[in-house]
């Protein structure tokens, strides 16, 4: 198990160190701000839908390491996806992060299981969630910004 969690750890800062579609989109159809105030992890997730396709998924902003490295994985693992996909990532993440996920679950989350461990740091489970929340908030075209509170 420490193999695998020590995995996780360099997935994690791996994409905290190089972020993946970390700029904003300027014809993204639909974009949504995310705040953790107990963290203070700011997100802004950009997103470009297409024939109910995410053709483009990007975001910008600014937090601790387990935020900003689930926005990268999470724009890496949506783009090209349906949105339709996405939301059942998003219920896969949500139930993985809140210790509720099956290990079928798991697998089929790919990278993004490696925030599994986060389930045991409650505190850390909004700054995991946020950018999920503010893709949400983007996929139901809300304008208002997301907070975790
Ligand atoms: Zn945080």
């Amino acid at each position: 198990m420490s193999d695998l969690r020590q995995l996780y750890q360099e997935v994690i800062l791996d994409h905290y160190k190089k972020p993946r579609n970390f700029h904003p989109l300027a014809d993204a159809h639909r974009s949504a701000e995310g705040y953790n105030p107990l963290c203070g992890d700011k997100v802004t997730v950009y997103l470009k839908v297409e024939d109910g396709l995410l053709s483009d998924i990007s975001f910008i902003g600014s937090g601790c390491a387990i935020s900003m490295a689930s926005a990268s994985m999470m724009t890496a693992s949506l783009k090209g996806k349906t949105v339709t996909e996405a939301e059942a990532f998003f219920e896969r993440f949500h139930a993985l992060v809140t210790g509720r996920a099956g290990t079928n679950a798991e697998a089929k989350l790919g990278k993004l299981a490696a925030f599994s461990g986060v389930c045991e740091f409650p505190i850390r489970v909004k700054c995991a969630s946020l950018p999920w929340h503010a893709l949400r908030a983007a996929l139901e075209a809300k304008e208002e910004t997301v907070s975790t509170e």
